[in-house]
């Protein structure tokens, strides 16, 4: 089984500066790292080839500097990584995004050798928007099922796929090929030795692509290709706290006291008497 894991290397903060000017990240001076939402489907893919055989994959959308991401995922064990990366591909939304992302998809397949399966993790910590697996199945018109916890082999050509939700879990048999987000909580990923991240690095085991190989229209990726306009953006206000906390051994002391606090207070009052009304 041949398979592919979207890795996107991520600002290491939630704490990203917009451009007021063109509404897109600043990147400059933060500190990146993979994203800590697509290491559990990398270990997803690398079980899934421990029991069936196969090759994996790992691409990226991004720019030079995520080599250093593509060799910890290597180093967790993955075959080969693919960093598609061109000025042009600059300020991308997940639109643009998807796009370039499901032609390099294509290029493995035709170039390298079929993909079976494509996995993502679940969002990442900068954008988060989950919009990506779901364009890319779109883009590539394969089944997409998200959310999910458990993946299994089911012959040659389906997986058997489980998602945990609030109330009930789901089980699908999915026809390959497909695309699969992985939960963050549904495995834990392995660790990297620092030998397995040298021996990455020296094998160069990097393809990168720029739009010369993929060969793309400009007006269909980067900032021209993306859709979505940043109308405008807002700096929340810090919320103040009170900070008071209380430690009842006793639930019920523990209920008490949360509602004397929710009756204390003048605006919660207000949306409480909303709701059971004047009994409060
Ligand atoms: C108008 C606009 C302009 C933007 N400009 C910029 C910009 O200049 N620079 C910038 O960095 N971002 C920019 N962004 C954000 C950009 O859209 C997202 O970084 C990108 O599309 C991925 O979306 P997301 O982070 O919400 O991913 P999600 O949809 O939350 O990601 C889901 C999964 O998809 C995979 N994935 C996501 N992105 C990639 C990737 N690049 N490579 C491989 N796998 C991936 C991962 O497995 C991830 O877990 C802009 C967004 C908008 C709306």
């Amino acid at each position: 089984m041949r398979i592919v894991v979207g890795v996107k290397w991520v600002p290491n903060t939630q704490a990203v500066r917009i451009d007021p000017e063109t509404g897109t990240l600043i990147r400059k001076g933060v500190p990146s790292i993979v994203n800590p939402h697509d290491l559990p489907a990398v270990e997803a893919a690398l079980r899934l080839r421990e029991r069936v055989g196969g090759e994996v994959i790992v691409v990226s959308m991004a720019p030079p500097p995520a080599v250093k991401g593509l060799e910890l995922v290597l180093g967790m064990g993955a075959d080969r990584a693919v960093l598609v990366t061109d000025r042009v591909f600059a300020g991308a939304d997940t639109w643009a995004t998807s796009y370039v992302l499901s032609r390099a998809i294509q290029k493995i397949s035709a170039e390298i050798g079929r993909v079976d399966l494509v996995l993502f993790g679940h969002e990442t910590i900068d954008s988060s928007t989950s919009h990506v697996q779901a364009q890319v199945a779109s883009w590539l018109d394969w089944p997409y099922v998200y959310y999910v916890s458990s993946i299994e082999p089911l012959g040659d050509n389906a997986v058997r796929v489980e998602r945990e939700l609030e109330e009930y879990e789901e089980e699908y048999v999915v026809e390959l090929p497909a695309v699969v987000s992985i939960a963050i909580k549904a495995m834990k990923p392995r660790p990297v030795s620092l030998q397995s991240k040298l021996r990455a690095k020296l094998e160069r085991r990097i393809i990168t692509w720029t739009n010369a190989d993929l060969k793309l229209d400009p007006r269909c990726v980067g900032l021209k290709g993306s859709p979505t306009v940043v109308a405008k953006t807002v700096d929340m206000p810090e919320v103040p706290r009170k900070k008071e906390v209380y430690r009842p051994r006793d639930p019920k002391d523990a209920a008490r006291w949360i509602i004397r606090k929710m009756v204390e207070d003048e605006k919660l009052r207000e949306v409480m008497k909303g709701i059971v009304g004047d009994e409060l």
